[in-house]
């Protein structure tokens, strides 16, 4: 029986979903190969590469193992190196995982509200009063 794939713990708040794709410049999307670089991916990179942290550390912040975070890392590398040197685009979606924050809060009005802990992209505006001046709240912990 296959074992059940375990989620990955991302830290950072849900990307708006326009920096969800880049592409080289003046070229139609639908001209340009694509490359799916996943949420977590892109969490592994953001980690180690933005942060500076170590890979351990990262592995344990995502809840995988350190071969796993080396795996995820390298294949992440490997797919921007490719589409700066190619000419290619990066979409960035898709993966298995959950989210560790709280949730958003508007400032216009005050909601509170969480998301889906699976959920891709960042709100663009408040559910409520439909302000776009909302801001991610703290996490616990
Ligand atoms: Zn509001």
């Amino acid at each position: 029986m296959p074992r059940p794939r375990k989620m990955k713990i991302l830290h950072g708040p849900p990307l708006p979903q326009n920096r969800s794709l880049f592409k080289p410049a003046g070229i139609p999307a639908r001209q340009v190969p694509v490359n799916v670089l996943t949420l977590v991916e892109f969490e592994a990179i953001r980690l180690i590469d933005w942060l500076d942290k170590s890979q351990s550390d990262a592995a344990s912040m995502m809840t995988i193992s350190q071969p796993t975070i080396s795996r995820i890392l390298k294949s992440a590398r490997k797919k921007i190196a490719d589409a700066l040197v190619n000419g290619k685009a990066i979409q960035i979606q898709g993966g298995d995982f959950k989210r560790h924050f709280a949730g958003y809060a508007c400032s216009t009005c005050n909601n509170e509200w969480k998301l889906d802990s699976k959920q891709a992209y960042a709100p663009e505006s408040c559910p409520k009063c439909d302000s776009e001046e909302i801001y991610v709240l703290k996490r616990e912990g």
